[in-house]
């Protein structure tokens, strides 16, 4: 009844434990997995992460647009400050200052003056004008700027004065010797003239200079900020013209272009309208990027699952090894009490007979003595094992080593118990080296190991009884064997034997007294003198319980 309440209780146990771990930690864990999982799987699906690099990207174009303009306004408010003053200067002084500036802005190609009641003047690099190109394309400009302004020049004057900054800009295709060429014109009106006259000037950028030094510069300078910025991929940029309808054909390429189309593009206005910017990763795509990030993730992911998945299953070792030794505990408390029992009530009984005087032979006396002396022998070494067990949990047990004659010891343990040994109707065999030198050893705890193993051989026989005990010299060690024909241990079990508390599923082994103690203690014992205790047993056929000493404790 008691052994099905007890394994009720740890049933119960178990089943709480489980309870617990799944609800306390795997449901919580799993959901928070799953939702993890599903907020990926969402970020993959969506392409967020492609999104949100595109949104920067956006965001990167809009800032590098208004750097590009501010940095054309500022040249040109410095071409605006050095013109000439239409109603002070001469038309020669006027050609004069023009030429002036062209001589300091080399990125200049013209520079032009329009006075609807003089006309225009539009001056060109002098070197240039050798160039056939630049010479039709001065031409061709001053043509068609005279004709336009003449007609527009009104409503063009009118236009700019009403914006913050009085310019317009536009951009036209031309021609180089090295195939199409774009110029990008700024018109604005001057300072120091009145309202109502119609009179403007304006400077042309040089297609190579656009292509050749503003933009490309201009756009390493935007992505060495951005990477300062964040130090992620490098980025690469690129300006083409929008007429052209392609994106594959830049005008200009900041370094590390190479090729390719952009992920992102932007149509610039105001200043470079006709023109767009792209931009990219180098060497990688956003698609790459994105890729690579959920897969990071999910990688993650999982080795924190299986991480989770590991402490769990540690978790739940630990826990039901704590509880299986709470269970041996109680166990062990209901053996020795049961175990504490006997002895004192057969003493007992055994006391009293004798105290009524009715036992009148002196046979029968010294058989009453010599039961009442056994029993109080097997509760002293109970007890001693118990209290040995109690200083060596408690980390307190002393050995106390002295020179000693183990042959001697042990011969000396074996007569103490030899008429239980024989009366209980057991074999006994016994061989004893006498060559063995003498050895430092702990008296009393060599003989309670030997005590144990003895002991444990005797109730753990029921067919075949026999004893064997061996001490024999082997190299450097000491060998000192217990051996049974008895119940035998099987293998799974013959490593937790030593454990303390541990008593084997053997039906026998329950209906016999014990604590679990004995075998605990006798390794306890023969590592404090630096040797080990083996076992080698077959489950039906005996064991053999072997301790090895080292002879190095010899002096
Ligand atoms: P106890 O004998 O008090 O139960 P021990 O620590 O001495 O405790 O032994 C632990 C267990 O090992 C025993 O309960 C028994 O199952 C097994 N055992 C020990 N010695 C033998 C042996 N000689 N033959 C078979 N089983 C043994």
């Amino acid at each position: 009844m008691r052994l099905k309440g007890n394994r009720l209780w740890g049933h119960d146990n178990r089943f709480r434990l489980i309870l617990t771990l799944v609800l306390a930690v795997l449901l919580p864990a799993v959901a928070l997995i799953y939702v993890n999982f599903q907020h990926l799987e969402s970020i993959k699906r969506d392409k967020k992460v492609e999104a949100l690099i595109h949104r920067d990207f956006q965001y990167v174009l809009a800032v590098s647009e208004k750097r590009l303009n501010q940095k054309a306004y500022r040249l040109t408010d410095e071409v605006r400050d050095l013109f000439p003053a239409p109603d002070i200067d001469s038309e020669v002084e006027k050609a004069r200052k023009l030429d002036f500036i062209l001589s300091k802005n080399p990125g200049l190609a013209h520079v032009f003056l329009f006075d609807r009641d003089k006309g225009l003047l539009l001056r060109s690099q002098p070197q240039q004008l050798n160039d056939k190109y630049c010479r039709v394309e001065h031409d061709l400009m001053e043509k068609s700027f005279s004709g336009w302004f003449g007609m527009e020049g009104k409503m063009l004057v009118e236009g700019m004065h009403k914006k913050v900054r009085p310019y317009t800009w536009y951009t036209s295709l031309t021609k180089r010797a090295d195939g199409d060429a774009y110029v990008t014109t700024a018109l604005f009106v001057l300072p120091q003239v009145s309202r109502d006259r119609v009179v403007m000037g304006g400077a042309s950028f040089d297609p190579n200079y656009l292509k050749q030094t503003f933009f490309p510069e201009m756009l390493d300078e935007l992505i060495n900020q951005k990477l300062t910025e964040d130090k992620g991929e490098r980025l690469a940029m690129m300006v083409y013209p929008t007429e052209e309808g392609t994106e594959d054909k830049p005008l200009a390429t900041s370094a590390g272009w190479s090729k390719g189309k952009p992920e992102i593009t932007r149509k610039l206005d105001d200043v470079f309208r006709g023109f767009a910017l792209g931009i990219k990763f180098q060497g990688t795509t956003v698609d790459a990027i994105g890729h690579r990030w959920v897969m990071q993730s999910f990688l993650i992911l999982g080795v924190l699952s299986l991480l989770m998945i590991g402490g769990l299953v540690l978790t739940y070792r630990n826990v039901s090894k704590e509880m299986a030794l709470a269970h041996l505990k109680s166990d062990f408390v209901s053996n020795v009490s049961h175990e504490l029992r006997t002895p004192l009530a057969l003493i007992r009984l055994y006391a009293e007979t004798l105290e009524l005087g009715r036992i009148t032979t002196q046979e029968k006396k010294q058989d009453y003595y010599r039961i009442i002396r056994k029993e109080s022998e097997r509760l002293t070494a109970l007890i001693n094992n118990i209290l040995d067990f109690s200083r060596i949990e408690a980390g307190r047990k002393e050995y106390d080593f002295r020179e000693t004659d183990i042959a001697e010891l042990v011969r000396n343990t074996l007569d103490a118990y030899r008429f239980q040994i024989e009366q209980q109707g057991f074999a006994f065999e016994q061989h004893i080296e006498s060559s063995i030198p003498a050895v430092r050893v702990d008296r009393e705890a060599i003989a309670r190991a030997l005590v144990n193993l003895i002991n444990n051989a005797l109730k753990y026989s029921v067919h075949e009884k026999f004893l064997g005990v061996k001490l024999y010299r082997a190299n450097d060690l000491l060998k000192l064997e217990v051996i049974d024909r008895g119940i035998g241990i099987t293998r799974r079990e013959q490593s937790k034997i030593f454990e303390k508390f541990y008593r084997t599923g053997d039906p026998l082994v329950h209906n016999t007294k014990g604590s679990g103690l004995g075998l605990s203690l006798v390794r306890h014992i023969t590592q404090a003198h630096g040797g080990e205790v083996q076992v080698e047993s077959t489950p039906g056929k005996g064991s053999k319980f072997t301790l090895s000493l080292p002879l190095a404790t010899a002096t």
